[in-house]
């Protein structure tokens, strides 16, 4: 018998994970771990099985809420287990596994899943990007003496407050749902341009039809769930509002990936918060299924997390004689982007030297660009890639307004950085799933093009 929902390795890779571990013999009664224990060991099952017990609490007795047969692996649901009752048992009861994502953040990730498609293919990679020719900023960037100003503290906060009032006047003139000037440098503002004029779920937002143009233009009723965009209340709310003949739901809960980048994902406050979601993901579900009836569901994380112990920053590039005549830069938490104006040799080493010897990580080849499904054609979203290794982030970045103290989009390779897939129990699971895999299972599960079965997609993070 096997446990449905956590993977069973191949007997070439469960050798090669001996090489690495040491043998423990247990007997009936032994506790490997408890909830709240401050880390545990990835544990491969040789011949012993394991209950996952939820421990009494005040309102409910002990309860086993999964059995994991020998052949299997313990400790990869660590973060869950103890936090999330009620995601552990549906992991248990379900197809569970890793989901690798992309190099790539939310935005860019959330793109693929609902394309079906890598970011060179449907053309979004970044919320922002190197459009000169119609930057809606341009205006701002007699602001430009700004960006002598001492307080880097100061500066955010000023983008923010600008973003919140003269920004949003020049969004709804200029016909854009959203604009912000994040922390981008006030002289390089009529560099930048917003990717997305409208939201990505709105009719041909993105360069290839999303999973919602496809059920718009096949009849079948869907509706998108945003704990962002209208907070926790207002998704229990669109959850017990939703028409009622709805067959695809999309929810998006936010709290989880919010936390990790504030508090940390060893922080007491971040576990909380992520049992606070479990407790959220329990409540939509149950409100879901009272007002729709049964349903498929897949739940996923869409990327994982890793802690964040060295925070760098590149003050020369922001002030840099040649910037942004000669060359433009853009600071994501985890990457830095390169635009060179001009062919000059010397900029170009001096600049690439820079960056590397600022922050452990490499320049991204061609080949490996291509591999990671980054390679586009134009220059909106850099000429060179430096990719930073964890535990380094950047910070002050153009993106973050407080230091992130847990990052996403590193390579996906990155074991910390692959998130979490429940699919429906009786789907069969790979050890690893793909982001386009999630479009696949949706349209077969929603079923474009005949199937009558309901679906609903929770998102983590
Ligand atoms: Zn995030």
């Amino acid at each position: 018998m096997t446990t449905p929902g956590f993977p069973t390795l191949s007997d070439e890779r469960a050798a090669r994970l001996r090489g690495y571990g040491r043998e423990d013999r247990v007997a009936a009664g032994d506790v490997l771990f408890r909830a709240g224990d401050p880390g545990y060991d990835f544990i491969y099952l040789d011949s012993a099985a394991v209950e996952i017990i939820r421990e009494a609490s005040g309102d409910a007795p002990a309860a086993v809420v999964t059995r994991i047969e020998p052949g299997r692996f313990v400790g990869e649901l660590n973060l869950l287990t103890g936090q999330a009752p009620f995601l552990t048992a549906l992991a248990g009861r379900s197809a569970s596994t890793r989901l690798r994502p992309i190099l790539a953040y939310s935005d860019a990730i959330r793109a693929t899943i609902f394309t079906g498609a890598y970011p060179d293919e449907h053309g979004y990679w970044m919320e922002y990007c190197f459009r000169p020719e119609r930057s809606p900023f341009a205006s701002l960037e007699r602001l430009r003496p700004l960006d002598r100003f001492p307080s880097d503290f100061a500066r955010r906060g000023l983008k923010f407050a600008l973003s919140k009032t003269v920004v949003r006047r020049i969004a709804r003139r200029a016909g854009y749902e959203e604009l912000s000037l994040r922390h981008f440098p006030f002289r390089a503002l009529g560099s930048f341009d917003w990717t997305l004029r409208s939201a990505m779920t709105a009719p041909g937002s993105l360069g290839l039809p999303t999973l919602f143009d496809e059920l718009t233009g096949a009849d079948v009723p869907w509706s998108y769930l945003d704990s962002f965009k209208s907070g926790r209340r207002g998704v229990l709310r669109a959850a017990d509002e939703l028409p009622i003949d709805t067959r695809f739901a999309f929810v998006y809960l936010h709290p989880i990936d919010m936390a990790s980048h504030l508090v940390g994902i060893e922080s007491p406050l971040f576990r909380s918060v992520v049992r606070r979601t479990d407790a959220l993901v329990a409540e939509v579900l149950r409100r879901i299924e009272r007002r729709l009836g049964e349903h498929d569901l897949v739940l996923f994380s869409d990327h994982g997390m890793s802690s964040v112990d060295r925070s760098v920053s590149f003050p020369d590039l922001w002030v840099h004689p040649a910037f942004p005549e000669h060359f433009c830069f853009a600071l994501d938490a985890t990457m830095v982007r390169l635009w060179y104006h001009d062919p000059d040799p010397r900029l170009r080493a001096e600049l690439r030297q820079r960056v590397a010897s600022e922050a452990p990580g490499r320049f991204l080849g061609a080949d490996e660009l291509a591999s990671l499904h980054l390679d586009f054609d134009g220059r909106l979203y850099g000429d060179e890639v430096y990719l930073l290794d964890p535990p380094a982030a950047i910070f002050p970045n153009f993106h973050s307004m407080l230091r992130p103290k847990a990052m996403h989009a590193y390579h996906p390779d990155e074991p910390d950085q692959h998130g979490i897939f429940v699919a429906p129990p009786e789907e069969e699971v790979g050890e690893t799933v793909e982001l386009v895999d999630v479009h696949s299972l949706c349209r077969r599960l929603v079923g474009v093009g005949g199937n009558e079965r309901k679906l609903e997609l929770a998102s983590y993070a």
